[in-house]
């Protein structure tokens, strides 16, 4: 991926930042957006550079369109274009829906879906004067198969497989492919605090038998971001030991 430009939102943590340093290690040169933690943000920049890749840092609400549209505006400016987007910025606000206030409700569409949009319509106008493109959007199991509790994050990120395969209708064309990957249960931090009896209940509903490492949802993302991946367009990848199959 030498040459390539590629942007990691929400990367500072978890499953963003093993995407970010999985890209850094075939070449890319990656930008680090992250929203308010500076620290673990210089830390997944510095594992970037130990792995031999250019890393820089931005700092943007992602969810705030302006914002997007800045952070984007700012790395073609800085760097010529963008390659990669890779939409992972995502949050979490569970509870049953009679308890689930119109700000739970508010904050993951706009972080979790919204997002997504902001970025894509400020890269996609970039990506498509040099006629090369690779968005991934992480998407989630819970977006395919629901998840109780999870009203809000489930209908995010079930919108953001509607949007992946109506974007790669759009854009493919110039050469643009748009795909999303959807991890089952990954050790983060937005899984470190589940209650014990969900977190058994969730392995018991994994042929695989574990939780997935970040570093696995990386390699699917860096697949679908590379060259090799130019004929796939549009598709959900799951990366979940097998939870939803078919
Ligand atoms: P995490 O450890 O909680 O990290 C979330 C990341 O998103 C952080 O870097 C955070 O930045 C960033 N972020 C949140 N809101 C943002 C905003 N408005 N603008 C910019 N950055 C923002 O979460 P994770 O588990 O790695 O999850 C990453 C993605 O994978 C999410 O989309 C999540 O829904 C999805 N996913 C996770 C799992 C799982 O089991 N963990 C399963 C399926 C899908 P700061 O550090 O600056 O706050």
């Amino acid at each position: 991926m030498e040459d390539r430009i590629a942007i990691v939102t929400g990367a500072s943590r978890g499953i963003g930042r093993a995407i970010a340093v999985e890209l850094g290690r075939r070449g890319a040169t990656v930008i680090v957006n992250y929203r308010s933690s500076e620290d673990a943000a210089q830390q997944t920049a510095a594992l970037i550079t130990q792995a031999g890749s250019a890393a820089h840092l931005a700092q943007a609400d992602v969810s705030d369109f302006a914002q997007a549209e800045a952070l984007i505006e700012q790395v073609v400016t800085d760097h010529g274009k963008v390659d990669i987007l890779v939409n992972n910025a995502g949050i979490t606000r569970d509870t049953v829906i009679m308890m689930m206030s119109e700000g739970d409700w508010d904050a993951v569409i706009t972080t979790n879906l919204k997002s997504a949009f902001n970025c894509c319509k400020a890269a996609v106008r970039r990506m498509m004067r040099k006629r090369y493109g690779r968005i991934v959007n992480i998407s989630s199991v819970a977006g395919i198969a629901g998840n109780a509790g999870q009203t809000n994050y489930s209908a995010s990120k079930a919108g953001l497989i509607g949007f992946t395969r109506a974007l790669a209708r759009e854009v493919a064309a110039r050469h643009i492919t748009v795909n999303a990957v959807a991890p089952g249960f990954v050790l983060t931090d937005m899984t470190a605090d589940l209650p014990d009896n969900i977190k058994d209940g969730a392995l018991g509903a994994i042929p695989l038998g574990r939780w997935a490492e970040p570093e696995e949802i990386g390699y699917a993302v860096a697949f679908l971001a590379s060259d090799e991946a130019a004929y796939i367009t549009g598709q959900v990848l799951s990366v979940d030991g097998g939870m939803v199959m078919g």
